[in-house]
C-alpha cells in the first residue's frame, strides 16, 4: 500500500469535486489537519470514515487504497489484495499491542510484588512505612491489572467459542469478565450466550 500515491489521489478527487480541504472536512465531521495528513501520505483516513469520505469523492474504497482508478476486468484481484494489506497492517498493530500489554502486566506485577515484600519484612521495625508499602503494592497491582485489560482489549477481537462470531466487546465487559490468560466468559452479541471467548487478532 503506497500511502503517498493514495494521498495525491484523494488531494486530486477532492479538488474535482471543487472542495476545500476545509469543507471536506467539515462534512466529514474531522480537522482539516486530519485532511492535510492523508494528502501527504502521512495517515490513511479511519476505517470508520472511509466509506463516507469514497461517497463525497465518488470513488471506490478499492481505488482510494490503490491511489488510481480501476479499471473493471482487475477490480477483484486488486480488492484482495489491498485488503490482505489491510487486514497485515492492522495485525501488525494487534500483535505489538499485544506485546506491550505482556510487558506492562508483567513489569506490573514484578514492582507491586516487590514492594509488598518489602512492606512485610520492615513491618518488624516500622508498621506505619510497612503498611504504606503493603497499600500502595496492592494499589500498583491494581491498576496494571486494569491497564493490562484495555490493552488487551485494543488489541484484536474477542471470538465467541460457541458461534464464532469475533467482535470488539466493551472496555467495560472485558474488564469485569472472568478470564482464564486472554480468554473470556462473555456475552455474545450474535448468538447471545454466555460462553468463554477466545482472543484473536484479526477479524
Ligand atoms: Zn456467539
Amino acid at each position: 500500500m503506497d500511502m503517498e500515491k493514495t494521498g495525491k489521489f484523494i488531494a486530486k478527487c477532492r479538488k474535482d469535486a471543487g472542495l476545500t480541504q476545509a469543507v471536506l472536512a467539515e462534512k466529514l465531521g474531522i480537522t482539516d489537519r486530519a485532511v492535510s495528513k492523508w494528502e501527504t501520505g502521512r495517515s490513511l483516513p479511519d476505517a470508520s470514515i472511509m466509506l463516507e469520505l469514497c461517497g463525497i469523492l465518488g470513488i471506490s474504497v478499492n481505488e482510494l487504497l490503490t491511489g488510481e482508478k480501476i479499471a473493471m476486468e482487475n477490480y477483484k484481484e486488486i480488492a484482495e489484495k489491498n485488503l490482505t494489506e489491510i487486514m497485515n497492517v492492522e495485525k501488525e498493530k494487534n500483535t505489538k499491542l499485544a506485546k506491550a500489554e505482556a510487558f506492562i502486566g508483567w513489569s506490573g506485577v514484578v514492582v507491586s510484588l516487590f514492594t509488598i515484600v518489602c512492606g512485610i519484612l520492615t513491618a518488624a521495625e516500622n508498621s506505619a512505612v510497612s503498611i504504606a508499602l503493603c497499600y500502595f503494592g496492592g494499589i500498583v497491582m491494581l491498576v496494571d491489572a486494569v491497564y493490562a485489560t484495555v490493552l488487551e482489549h485494543d488489541s484484536g477481537y474477542y471470538e465467541c467459542q460457541n458461534c464464532k462470531h469475533r467482535y470488539i466487546p466493551s472496555t467495560k465487559a472485558v474488564i469485569f469478565a472472568v478470564h482464564s490468560g486472554s480468554d473470556r466468559i462473555l456475552r455474545c452479541p450474535e448468538c447471545s450466550k454466555k460462553v468463554w471467548h477466545k482472543k484473536v487478532l484479526n477479524r
